[in-house]
């Protein structure tokens, strides 16, 4: 099946051109690109993990929207910008100026479309910025097209509950979260005898320069990790990831329903 995790109903390549055409509202339809990386998981995980983030917590979110409310999933783009972990077999990755480029050429066929409203729900933590500069730059050529650069987990959810401090600061990458999470969406990818727990070595102490803080260095995945994980995967389980998923979706759901309601500010100065 091509929806794979989205309700087909809501997959937008099923979709005829005469469908498209003959669209009511389209200013107002909710268009999402889901955003995701082919990049090394350490060993347990499947490479596919943030592309897998965004079409499940898409999907589910999708499965709770009330059917009025008019949204459709862009096919997922598999490959991101990933080369913080170079040096581990199976990462794909694209250049900041390709995936600016693949980005930019995307929404402006969406425009072309008659859509005036894109969510990029991105779920690699490699890429933010440049999700944020494509918006920016794609919504000062057409300023009537409202472009949502977002990171999936930065809704409202239940992570503080289930996650250990020393995870919530360090679990950047394979831990806990994305394990349990991929045990909820793809259960028989995840191989929980090879999971690690590795939090990352040898960073600055005391000072405020930190690895992900408001003062970040550089850094790639080899300098702090030997197996690629940044975290505690032996923690993750089933029923965390269910809860976690439940909840990032009805954090997503909030999303989709404040960008249809949502309209660009147009004062005149
Ligand atoms: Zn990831």
């Amino acid at each position: 099946m091509m929806h794979s995790f989205i309700p087909p109903q809501r997959f937008f390549p099923y979709l005829s051109w005469t469908d498209i055409d003959s669209m009511e509202d389209k200013e107002n339809v909710v268009i999402v690109q889901p955003i995701g990386a082919i990049e090394q998981h350490g060993p347990h995980l499947p490479i596919a993990v943030d592309a897998a983030i965004s079409l499940g917590v898409l999907g589910k979110a999708l499965e709770k929207l009330p059917p009025e409310i008019p949204c459709y999933a862009l096919p997922c783009l598999y490959y991101g910008k990933s080369n913080e972990h170079w040096g581990f077999p199976g990462t794909i990755s694209l250049s900041a100026t390709t995936l600016l480029s693949v980005i930019t050429e995307v929404a402006e066929s969406v425009y072309r479309s008659g859509f005036r409203k894109l969510i990029l729900m991105n779920s690699h933590g490699g890429q933010p910025q440049i999700m944020e500069i494509a918006a920016r730059d794609i919504h000062q050529k057409y300023q009537d097209f409202s472009v949502f650069p977002f990171f999936t987990w930065r809704v409202p959810h239940i992570a503080k509950e289930l996650l250990t401090p020393q995870e919530l600061e360090y679990g950047i990458h394979a831990g806990d979260a994305e394990t349990s999470i991929l045990l909820a969406l793809l259960p028989d990818q995840v191989q929980m005898s090879q999971a690690v727990k590795e939090y990352p070595q040898g960073l600055p102490q005391d000072g405020l320069v930190s690895m992900e803080g408001k003062l970040p260095f550089a850094w790639l995945t080899k300098e702090l990790s030997k197996t690629g994980v940044m975290g505690d995967a032996t923690a993750a389980t089933k029923e965390k990831g269910d809860r976690l998923l439940a909840s990032v979706s009805d954090g997503w759901v909030q999303v989709i329903k404040d960008v249809y309601r949502f309209r660009q500010p147009t004062s005149k100065f």
